[in-house]
């Protein structure tokens, strides 16, 4: 999608990874005089070999630039900003996203273009997924992208007959004052990333915008936060509940989602990729946004069942007999492991890593699930203390000799369905260049198994 806003002027980017670099394409493409820079002086080679003109922005005359162009990623509302942007702001021009760009463009193109965003504290990437995996499979023309997968300014233009599935995070909707999606998506509101946005206030502030500006607002009213939200939004609202079940919209009881006078829509039970209450949320919602989007109770249920689900995140990655490994990589503190644990039973959990403050001590009410832990990395004498007297452990040191004792162990339970769990509970930077890095060596060793 090329970014016409600022034809024939001249704007500066900072944040060359991918999707800033995509940005910079996207802006020479539609006209704009682009001048980018980044710490990094690999991403900014990198660019100059794309056609990027690139310069030390610190010295740079601000007074020609029409606007600063922030890549997800650089804090905006970090305590520190950094220093672009008070160079922007002393300019007095306006410091906008990726996002802004693409709504820009949709604006001006294709107003009735469908757009579909989506935020909240969790859950996110899944449901974006989903709901372009159902779109896709009821045959629409699905773009998905943003925050997950594939930039926004990469994807194909906006248009009537083609619906953008964008995930967004609170930080891109800070940069994007005239986000005004046709369905906004408020899943969740915890205290979570309260770092960079300060106060619980300012973080739900951030969000709610994003409903303001919908033309049809899909809010999961599970904690107290979205439900204040909800209470006082104005404009079109479907309320999806999973823990409260006085929404008006969709609820979400034994894994069945109902609709607004009890009527059976879905039933998620056994979808092995929706295991979980917080996939049923994720589940509920998603269907919400198929239904505003006349998607039949038909279609979104196919589309339910053949969700593959997404890497890292409890995603089934083999079985040995009664035996079922899980990859949960991408949870990297004891809230996201709380949901994998709730999710099974007789569980041999592979766990440790670089720790996180607060430790696993809020998991105790799950270890009666746990039949043995296996501890990977730094984390491995604190969480050996906490689970000291309650959990049968061993120290593995690596994951490799972890993922090998838990399944030789899981092999010999009598249980019917034993399951090894790689849940860490931790970052991942010890011993693995990522989340991902940590859960695709678990995916090769559960294949090597013999
Ligand atoms: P995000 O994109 O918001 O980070 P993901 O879809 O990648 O979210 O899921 C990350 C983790 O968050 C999951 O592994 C799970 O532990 C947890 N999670 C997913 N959906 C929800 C939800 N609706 N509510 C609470 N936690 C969730």
């Amino acid at each position: 999608t090329p970014a016409t806003t600022f034809a024939g002027r001249k704007v500066a980017l900072f944040g060359l990874g991918g999707s800033g670099l995509a940005t910079s394409l996207s802006l020479q493409a539609g006209g704009a005089q682009v001048i980018a820079c980044d710490d990094n002086p690999a991403s900014m080679a990198r660019a100059q070999e794309r056609g990027i003109a690139t310069a030390d922005l610190r010295g740079a005359d601000w007074s020609g630039f029409s606007a600063l162009i922030l890549a997800p990623g650089v804090p905006l509302t970090h305590p520190a900003p950094h220093w672009t942007v008070d160079l922007a702001k002393a300019a007095g021009i306006e410091i906008i996203g990726d996002v802004e760009l693409f709504c820009r463009e949709r604006a001006k193109t294709a107003p009735e273009a469908p757009f579909v965003a989506i935020t909240g504290t969790n859950g996110k990437s899944t449901t974006t997924a989903l709901i372009a995996h159902i779109l896709a499979q009821a045959g629409r023309d699905v773009q998905m992208g943003g925050n997950i997968g594939t930039a926004i300014l990469s994807l194909e233009p906006p248009s009537a007959d083609r619906v953008h599935v964008i995930e967004l995070s609170s930080f891109q909707i800070d940069l994007t004052p005239s986000l005004a999606p046709s369905i906004g998506v408020l899943l969740n509101i915890t205290p979570d990333h309260l770092d960079r946005h300060g106060t619980m206030e300012n973080y739900a502030a951030i969000k709610e915008r994003l409903i303001q500006g919908s033309a049809l607002a899909v809010i999961g009213v599970d904690d107290e936060p979205s439900r204040t939200i909800a209470a006082r939004h104005m404009g079109p609202l479907v309320r999806v509940g999973v823990a409260t079940q006085d929404a008006d919209g969709l609820t979400v009881r034994d894994a069945t989602v109902r609709g607004r006078s009890g009527e059976a829509i879905a039933d998620v039970f056994g979808i092995g990729s929706l295991r979980g209450a917080h996939n049923w949320q994720n589940a509920a919602i998603a269907i919400a946004v198929a239904q505003a989007l006349d998607v039949t109770e038909a279609q979104s249920d196919a589309g339910l069942r053949t969700f593959p689900g997404l890497p890292h995140r409890m995603e089934e990655v083999g079985r040995r007999g009664r035996v079922l490994f899980v990859n949960d990589s991408k949870a990297t503190n004891a809230d996201s492991t709380e949901k994998a644990l709730t999710a099974f039973h007789d569980v041999h959990w592979i766990l440790g890593g670089k720790p996180k403050e607060g430790g696993i001590e809020m998991l105790e009410p799950l270890f009666g699930r746990v039949a043995h832990a296996y501890l990977i990395g730094a984390a491995s004498d604190a969480f050996a203390q906490t689970l000291a007297g309650k959990v049968a452990h061993t120290r593995c040191g690596t994951l490799d000799v972890a993922t090998h004792e838990a399944a030789k162990a899981a092999a010999l339970s009598d249980a019917p369905e034993p399951v090894v769990l790689l849940s860490p509970a931790c970052a991942s930077y010890d011993q693995f260049k990522s989340f991902e890095d940590r859960g695709d060596q678990f995916r090769a060793l559960v294949r090597g198994l013999t």
